[in-house]
């Protein structure tokens, strides 16, 4: 199986079904996509939670779940908006691996370091997302950009949660490390 079959597909696009007289089949397509992201996020997360190991493990688990319920509400108002729009959400979960932007990572190291790397790579895909979408809004439809405002705000967020636990991990080897040297 070639690689780009493992993850995204750029290419696979969901044509506008019949007229598009309101013009909005390009960002019902962003938010479709989007939306596929925030239940591939959910599931992510979700996972890493149950298997997450090692250190400061409670705490990055908690983390992660809280990640996991808030990317939900992240998809239920990307449903509401692509309804809105007069779209249809994706409703299969086999669409969610081929229409993301940002590929599924499986936490098959369930080492807490790892998982947090990876949880940083995903939140800053999601930012990514986003902004994709506010620069495709801005000044044409205000209820979509003020929407993906609301949730770039909270990927940011989670982005910085996740890199704290991080640099707080740095911080203890580096510790442990020069008093390893003064002994
Ligand atoms: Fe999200
Ligand atoms: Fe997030
Ligand atoms: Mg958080």
């Amino acid at each position: 199986m070639p690689n780009e079959m493992k993850g995204c597909r750029t290419d696979e696009k969901t044509p506008c079904a019949g007229p598009d007289p309101a013009g909005n089949c390009a960002v019902v397509e962003l938010l479709s996509r989007a939306y596929c992201d925030e239940w591939l996020a959910v599931l992510q997360y979700w996972t890493a939670a149950q298997v997450v190991k090692g250190f400061v493990r409670e705490g990055v688990a908690k983390e992660l779940k809280e990640h996991a319920e808030e990317e939900l509400e992240h998809a239920e108002k990307l449903a509401q908006r692509i309804q809105e729009l007069g779209g249809e959400i994706p409703i299969s979960p086999d669409e969610y691996g081929r229409r993301c932007n940002c590929q599924y990572v499986a936490p098959s190291d369930p080492c807490s370091y790892r998982i947090l790397v990876q949880s940083i790579a995903s939140e800053r895909c999601a930012i990514a997302v986003y902004q994709k979408i506010l620069e495709a809004t801005a000044g044409k439809d205000m209820i979509t950009y003020h929407m993906a405002l609301d949730i770039m705000r909270e990927e940011v967020e989670h982005e910085h949660d996740f890199r704290q636990f991080k640099e707080d991990i740095d911080a203890i080897m580096k510790r442990m490390e020069s008093d390893c040297k003064k002994r």
